[in-house]
């Protein structure tokens, strides 16, 4: 009898999980196995591209595509919320059903919670496709003055991703002739820009946001914004004032998966760093942003992406007795696009796996090019995982 896989998120992980065992299990050849993806949405979006649906650049519609397309491999989608992981019962509940598993691939991402920062709903952000389109008005009415991008906290999808937002406004408004009625300032918990991706990175991305004036405000722990008198106020009494205010909403780790334990401090799932197999259920599997900060991996598709090729990898070696394909490749790159520049970053994060040291980072790119290559990878993404 076959085997039946349950992927739960049909974001970066689940996506290429599911694409992973369709081809490897020739689903479409009518297989005896079963893969099933769960998904409160109809549509994968693809969130590098939010910047630019805020910014007038994209549409929604251009930066989503139905999960149904999966059908066409032999993948089951079913579009609904996963309420509790029975895992004693190798069961999901999802909505009023409940479906059965024997290998269970979790990559439920992080969760927004705009509400865990008091006065939040004076801000804006592209972190979601619904507020993306709401930053878009607000950028369509600025006039100039004082616009700040900050981040709740440490823990959001993508760290570089704010910097790059500093950038594209930078370049909009010089576009619509604002720029030299407007301030720029990055409010950032980390001391310098991205110090935590090492000097290299951090230098770059400090030398472009230079060129373009944007002001850096380092060591800032935001707790509250004060919608009427427009102001940001940190944990050490700074209060950063703002005419529009960018900000990466809280995220909390997903709260449906809380039952994998053990948990870390944070509440993020501890699976075990080397398979992202569950320490107590090993049949399953946990990846993307969910557990990553847990392990000391950093919120990216990129990862999310490896991680799901290689617990697909582990399931196809458990069904057919061996199974030769990628290892983990524990390597982030995000191509960074600053409007009319871009740069490519990469850190490769085998150190910290190994408990030897911080990852490895460098410049792998800069310059226009680079930010082709971000489109481009875009049409690809969808191409070979949704068409
Ligand atoms: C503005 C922005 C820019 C970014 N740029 C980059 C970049 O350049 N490079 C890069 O590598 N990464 C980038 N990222 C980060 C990247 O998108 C995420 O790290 C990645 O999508 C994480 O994948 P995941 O599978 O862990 O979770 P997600 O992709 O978030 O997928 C989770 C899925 O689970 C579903 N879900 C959640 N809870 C439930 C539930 N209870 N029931 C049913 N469905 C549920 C959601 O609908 C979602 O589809 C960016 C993110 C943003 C927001």
């Amino acid at each position: 009898m076959g085997a039946k896989v349950l992927i739960l998120g049909g974001g970066s992980g689940g996506l290429v999980a599911a694409n992973k065992l369709a081809k490897a299990l020739r689903l479409d050849r009518g297989s005896d196995h079963e893969v099933t993806l769960v998904d409160r949405s109809p549509y994968h979006y693809f969130m590098p591209s939010f910047p630019w649906v805020a910014l007038g650049f994209k549409e929604p519609e251009e930066v989503r595509r139905p999960l149904k397309n999966l059908e066409k491999k032999g993948v089951h989608v079913v579009q609904g919320e996963v309420k509790e992981l029975l895992l004693d019962d190798k069961r999901v509940r999802v909505d009023d059903r409940e479906l059965p598993y024997d290998f269970l691939i979790v990559s439920l991402g992080a969760e927004v919670k705009p509400d865990l920062m008091p006065g939040f709903e004076a801000a804006h952000h592209p972190w979601t496709i619904e507020a993306a389109l709401k930053m878009r008005e607000a950028v369509r009415r600025f006039r100039g003055g004082r616009i700040v991008i900050g981040v709740s906290g440490p823990y959001y999808r993508c760290p570089p991703a704010p910097y790059e937002v500093a950038g594209q406004i930078d370049f909009a408004l010089q576009a619509r002739g604002l720029r030299d009625r407007t301030e720029i300032v990055v409010a950032h918990v980390h001391s310098k820009p991205l110090s935590a991706m090492g000097p290299a990175i951090s230098h770059v991305v400090s030398e472009i946001l230079e060129g373009k004036g944007v002001k850096f405000e380092g060591n800032f722990n935001p707790t509250a914004i004060d919608p009427e008198r427009r102001v940001l106020k940190g944990d050490d009494g700074r209060e950063v004032p703002f005419d529009l205010l960018i900000m990466v909403p809280p995220h909390k780790p997903s709260a449906v998966a809380r039952c994998l334990e053990p948990l870390s401090p944070q509440g993020f799932p501890l699976v075990d760093p080397k398979t992202f197999r569950c320490v107590r259920h090993p049949e399953v599997f946990a990846i993307g942003d969910m557990v990553n900060p847990g392990i000391h991996l950093p919120t990216a598709g990129v990862v999310a992406h490896f991680q799901a090729e290689f617990v697909a990898n582990q399931i196809m070696a458990e069904l057919k007795g061996a199974y030769i394909a990628e290892s983990f490749t524990p390597v982030a790159l995000c191509i960074m696009d600053f409007g009319d520049d871009a740069v490519l970053p990469m850190c490769d994060f085998t150190p910290i796996l190994d408990l030897k040291g911080p990852p490895s980072c460098g410049v792998l790119g800069r310059g226009k090019v680079v930010r082709l290559t971000k489109m481009a990878f875009e049409a690809l993404w969808f191409s070979l995982y949704l068409s």
